[in-house]
């Protein structure tokens, strides 16, 4: 029934094939039975297989059981979700939090409970597909606007003094070029304009900032940021996603939006998991170190190869390689060879961009990352990359 489109995907190098992990231990994964250096996962910080989480998670199942059992609205909330939103707004140092499922799913719940018809959302070209989602959804105009280019957002919020409400939507981290966002400058003209800022800081949360509260501590802001979204599954190890703010904000959006109404809450003990990594997160400065320190390393070793790794400015490094057939054999090759980082291609980025995506972890080795770079480097001169 599908042939012809799969067909057409498979022509063009752009099939998906799913890659099952057998364990994962620090930064390796055993897949086809064989140990292989993890340079894709988002676990930042290498606490998805930290033993506090584990252990948080086991003693809520203890006390609750696995699953919620309802929504949040029905039975679905548990002491955990509380202590979590608390101990989210605390961390965020703003008035509440609310949790999401996903980020896909606070992404496609928020937008479209903030503005609607008659109302003009503003987002960055680069942003992830769960907030071009979430625009969609809400029916309001759609402004895209060109990457990170403050005059063509001021442009546009010139032109649509009329709407009756403005969102700027902003990644805080870009997901796949690893470049950040002038939070400082849509912060300014959002309030210049009287709009509404929200930032989507899944790839921020946890690795930027001193004490790895994200973007906006990067840039020193406390202010400007109506509304903070962020993930849990990522360098928090654990799975799910919040969004921090006033209390208005936070008690409007369990109104109204869907994506929090209408699913099962998540399992207490995911809840349980998320705190203790908010707990490690802002008290042992040591992790978010380590993966800075093997960031400038494993960029250097890339440039003195000779290496574009474009924009990147976070743990995120891209290898850019522009056609997908040429990424797709390149990760093929750093696979058979050990290494597990894979090619993204369109539509997750724009025709001409594909990439091998790398993320450094904590856990990585210095051995580790020396290895990846002599595999990168004898794939260089055999003309892969
Ligand atoms: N926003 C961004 C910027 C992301 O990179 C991702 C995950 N890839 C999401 C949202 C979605 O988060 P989740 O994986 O929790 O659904």
């Amino acid at each position: 029934m599908f042939e012809h489109e799969l067909s057409a995907l498979k022509s063009s190098q752009l099939l998906r094939r799913l890659t099952p992990v057998e364990s994962y231990h620090g930064p390796y994964a055993t897949i086809d039975g064989k140990s292989r250096l993890l340079l894709c996962a988002n676990d930042y910080l290498g606490l998805a297989g930290h033993p506090a989480l584990r252990d948080a998670a086991r003693s809520a199942m203890d006390r609750y059981g696995f699953g919620s059992g309802a929504s949040r609205l029905i039975s679905g909330t548990s002491a955990s979700h509380q202590e979590l939103e608390r101990r989210i707004a605390r961390f965020k140092g703003v008035e509440a939090a609310l949790v999401f499922n996903s980020g896909y799913a606070a992404n496609t719940g928020i937008i479209p409970a903030i503005v609607g018809k008659g109302d003009v959302v503003l987002s960055d070209c680069r942003n992830h597909a769960s907030i071009v989602d979430g625009c969609r959804l809400s029916r309001a105009e759609r402004a895209i606007f060109r990457h990170k280019d403050m005059n063509h957002v001021e442009s546009i919020l010139k032109e649509s003094r009329d709407a009756r409400r403005r969102l700027i939507v902003t990644d805080g981290v870009f997901s796949m070029d690893g470049d950040i966002a002038p939070l400082g400058d849509l912060a300014a003209l959002a309030e210049k304009y009287n709009a509404i800022l929200m930032v989507d800081d899944a790839h921020g949360t946890g690795v930027l900032g001193r004490t790895g509260k994200g973007t906006a501590e990067h840039f020193g802001l406390s202010q400007g940021i109506h509304i903070h979204m962020g993930t849990l599954g990522k360098a928090l190890g654990s799975f799910g996603a919040y969004v921090a703010g006033s209390r208005d904000l936070i008690d409007y959006l369990m109104n109204s939006a869907r994506s929090f109404i209408y699913s099962t809450a998540l399992p207490p003990s995911v809840c349980a998991a998320s705190l203790a990594a908010i707990e490690i997160v802002e008290n042992e400065p040591p992790h978010r170190e380590r993966l800075w320190k093997n960031r400038e390393r494993f960029v250097a070793g890339l440039t003195s190869l000779g290496l574009n790794s474009g924009e990147s400015e976070t743990p995120i490094v891209p290898i850019m390689l522009g056609d997908p057939a040429k990424a797709c054999k390149a990760a093929d090759q750093l696979f058979e060879r050990g290494i597990y980082a894979v090619a993204i291609r369109p539509p997750t980025v724009p025709e001409g961009a594909s990439m091998i995506r790398m993320t450094l972890m904590a856990t990585h080795t210095d051995q580790d990352l020396d290895q990846a770079l002599d595999v990168i480097a004898g794939l260089k001169k055999e003309g892969y990359l």
